[in-house]
């Protein structure tokens, strides 16, 4: 079974979390270049590397973003403005195409809380807000109120099994969640490093339901990855920023016939 595994590190993230900035318009200008310098300068450096591989980003994602991502996330917007999230542009970092906060980080009813970051909103992709706000209701029907995680974008390579990957993490695209631990309506906690090994009902059907959603791209939890995710779920939205057809036209050939 080498081809699973295979894939598996390439959809992971890193265990250890971070304090995330947040991405407001009022950050200040000198740590926001300074943040965007630090970027570019380990941008050449995953990107240079031969081991780089491109098709981990989602679906016709490039960098900088194309005129199909841009036009995808002003759609997200769009969606998330009829689904009545509140949201705000964000000053972006990294490689998120789409900056945005949530002020109150409520998402479809659920409060989201960073363990680290206490109530303060974090700066994510609009695909990411997207996918937990369509999920909510799954997530209302399994008893969850509250989602605590450790982090959502973090400049960082993927690591899976222990090791890190010479690959850019899809946390450093705003894309990715990691979730340490749930909160029912009874107020119970179900901790990812706690409690999944002893089958902890409430994760368990989580994980069956973002996998059979569609939503997220394969969750990742002790069971595919017991070294790296022993402790956390990670959450991945899963866009599709292939251009369009009438984006890119194919070139007028004179001897294409028309079947
Ligand atoms: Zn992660």
């Amino acid at each position: 079974m080498r081809r699973p595994v295979l894939v598996l590190a390439l959809l992971a993230g890193v265990t250890a979390p971070a304090a995330a900035k947040t991405g407001k318009k009022t950050t200040d200008k000198k740590a926001a270049k300074k943040s965007d310098k630090r970027a570019a300068r380990e941008s050449t450096k995953v990107s240079a590397s031969h081991h780089f591989k491109a098709d981990n980003m989602p679906r016709g994602w490039q960098w900088p973003p194309s005129r199909t991502m841009e036009s995808v996330e002003k759609t997200c917007e769009q969606k998330l403005d009829a689904l009545g999230v509140t949201w705000q542009a964000a000053t972006r970092e990294g490689h998120v195409t789409d900056a945005i906060v949530v002020p109150d980080m409520t998402l479809g009813g659920v409060q989201f809380l960073g363990t680290y970051t206490k109530d303060r909103p974090q700066m994510m992709d609009c695909e990411l807000a997207l996918a937990w706000t369509s999920f909510a209701p799954q997530l209302h029907e399994l008893g969850v109120t509250e989602v605590h995680f450790g982090s959502i974008y973090r400049w960082t390579k993927v690591r899976a099994f222990g090791k890190t990957k010479d690959v850019l993490s899809r946390h450093a695209l705003g894309l990715a969640m990691d979730v340490a631990y749930f909160v029912d309506g009874a107020g119970r906690q179900a901790w990812v490093g706690r409690d999944y090994k002893s089958g902890d009902e409430l994760l368990l059907n989580v994980e069956k339901a973002v996998n059979d959603s569609g939503l997220f791209r394969l969750l990742l939890t002790p069971k595919n990855d017991p070294i790296s995710h022993k402790d956390h779920f990670h959450f991945e939205a899963n866009p599709d920023f292939t251009p369009l057809p009438a984006e890119d036209p194919l070139p007028d050939d004179p001897d294409r016939v028309d079947i």
